[in-house]
């Protein structure tokens, strides 16, 4: 039998397949002190294994597009959403059509942001949960409802982002995948059994062992997976509510057992989300995105 062959033009797949073929092109011995290859085979991405000009081009000619979803609900968009808005226009897949898409109950006072050619930014509405948590998990069901509406409209990938951090370095092209997560900057040299999952079996999220303890302050892919990734916690985040439980840490625990069901297909090493009071590690040759300060005391009163 034969493989169908794509045509280039026309193929709606093509930058995916294309990015597929030059990851034949990653370095893994440029960093043989790191596990930089999953027991799957998906390439972890850690600087020196990738010629980011190579994948800039690549995704330029295969016309990959990325939409960008960060939330700043109640007072989480005066402390952080302007510096992570101008920083991910420093640094955010420079070169590609990127759009903002800003999830927010105060649209007014979104800042107003200037942006390179081929970038915009879309206000969208939500409502504000009174627990941060429930703010922090109704992000799901929001963005496969943005997915479904528009974006699958006009991207090929979506990456959806905390918005307490801010770009310091490229965060480029070689992060795109067809289902990409990434590896938390306090876990990734830790044992599997200091890993915190949900360890609740009435949880949907309960895992007793998994591959990678996932920080859900970065996920993306292209649009259908990312919709069947939110869809899925989503749904596991409501069937707990109607059990009267909620994972140990919300809708990061359910995207935990999503990938350890689903196995990403790249993954990226903590220099894409370090958190700078960690300390120096020999490990991290670059810092691309940092945690941002955080004052809970004034962000979650009351918690
Ligand atoms: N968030 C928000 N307002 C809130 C709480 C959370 O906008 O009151 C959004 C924001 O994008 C934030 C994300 O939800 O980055 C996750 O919450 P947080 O960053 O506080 O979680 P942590 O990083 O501590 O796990
Ligand atoms: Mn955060």
């Amino acid at each position: 039998m034969m493989n169908t062959v794509w045509t280039l033009l026309g193929n709606p797949f093509a930058a995916a397949t294309q990015t597929f073929n030059l990851d034949h092109t990653l370095n893994f011995g440029s960093r043989m002190l790191v596990e930089n290859r999953t027991s799957w085979k998906a390439p972890i991405i850690w600087e020196g294994m990738f010629d980011p000009d190579m994948y800039d081009r690549r995704h330029l000619q295969g016309q990959s597009s990325v939409a960008l979803t960060v939330f700043a609900v109640g007072r989480y968009l005066d402390a952080y959403l302007k510096t992570f808005l101008t920083s991910a226009e420093q640094h955010f897949m420079l070169g590609l059509p990127v759009t903002y898409y800003v999830f927010t109950d105060l649209p007014e006072k979104v800042p107003n942001i200037t942006l390179a050619p081929r970038r915009s930014l879309k206000v969208m509405r939500v409502e504000k949960h009174s627990r941060w948590q429930d703010i922090s998990m109704m992000r799901m069901k929001t963005i496969s409802e943005a997915i479904q509406s528009e974006i699958r409209h006009g991207f090929r990938y979506v990456f959806c982002f905390d918005v307490d951090q801010e770009f310091v370095g490229r965060f480029g092209s070689e992060a795109l995948g067809d289902s990409v997560a990434l590896l938390h900057a306090h876990f990734y040299k830790l044992p599997k059994n200091r890993f915190t999952y949900d360890k609740n079996p009435k949880s949907e999220a309960f895992m007793e062992t998994g591959d990678f303890y996932y920080h859900a302050a970065i996920f993306g892919g292209l649009w259908g997976n990312v919709k069947r990734l939110a869809d899925a916690c989503h749904r596991g985040i409501a069937a707990d509510r109607l059990n009267g439980v909620e994972a140990l840490w919300h809708d990061e625990s359910h995207l935990n057992k999503y990938f350890w069901v689903h196995k990403p297909s790249r993954l990226l090493s903590p220099e894409y989300c370090w958190d700078r009071s960690i300390g120096d590690r020999s490990d991290i040759r670059v810092t691309r995105l940092v945690w941002a300060t955080k004052d809970y005391n004034n962000l979650r009163p009351g918690s």
